[in-house]
């Protein structure tokens, strides 16, 4: 396979996405490169997983190539587990990064401060079975927001083991870490399972 199409908007998927991929020789392309424009897709799955296959059969159904779609978001466990699936709707399409990372740090003052960013990828090639997977990144809500690397929560998410917030980590290191870069490599070792 060397074209593969990511069913995503989000400028930042993108970058890691291709960041990931590009070195092994396949090519990243967005909706908007075969299309020429972006489309709204109803993500109305109740998990992570059936957004990814949702996002991933849509474009797939109507390109008729091999399409992978991301879904991902923050759990912060001192909140139900919210914004979860919500990540990138959470307190309104109008609200900044800045304000709802503010509102998560406020939300657990005094309160545990274990969190995750999840990551589900769905591989859907037409004419054969769907391939999707889930990871984590495990962390902490920090109590600023810090860093200037990443995008949506990277700021708040504080990771023990680098001891800094994923925001403050270069996307090489980051790509050594992350939910996504764990979910791609579980979806390459299915890929090598299914032949
Ligand atoms: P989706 O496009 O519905 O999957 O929305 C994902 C949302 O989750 C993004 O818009 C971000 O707000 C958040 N998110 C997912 N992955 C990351 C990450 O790696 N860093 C920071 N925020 C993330």
């Amino acid at each position: 396979m060397k074209e593969l199409v990511v069913a995503s908007t989000n400028v930042g998927k993108i970058k890691e996405i291709k960041s990931m991929l590009e070195p092994l020789g396949i090519e990243v392309k967005s909706i908007k490169d075969k299309l020429g424009k972006d489309l709204d897709i109803i993500e109305d799955g109740q998990t992570f997983k059936e957004n990814a296959l949702i996002k991933a059969h849509a474009i797939s159904d109507i390109l008729q190539l091999p399409v992978l779609a991301d879904d991902s978001g923050l759990e912060v466990d001192a909140m139900d587990k919210q914004p979860g699936i919500y990540s990138a709707r959470f307190l309104g399409k109008d609200t900044s990064y800045v304000e709802k990372n503010q509102y998560i740090i406020d939300a657990v003052v005094g309160k545990n401060r274990t969190a995750r960013f999840v990551c589900a990828m769905a591989l859907v090639i037409p004419g054969q079975e769907d391939i999707v997977v889930e990871e984590t990144m495990e962390g902490l809500i920090h109590d600023k927001i810090e860093g200037e690397n990443g995008f949506g929560y990277d700021p708040i998410l504080f990771f023990p083991p680098c001891n800094m917030t994923s925001a403050m980590m270069s996307l090489e290191e980051k790509n050594k870490y992350s939910h996504r870069a764990k979910a791609l490599a579980k979806l390459q070792e299915k890929i090598k399972e299914l032949g």
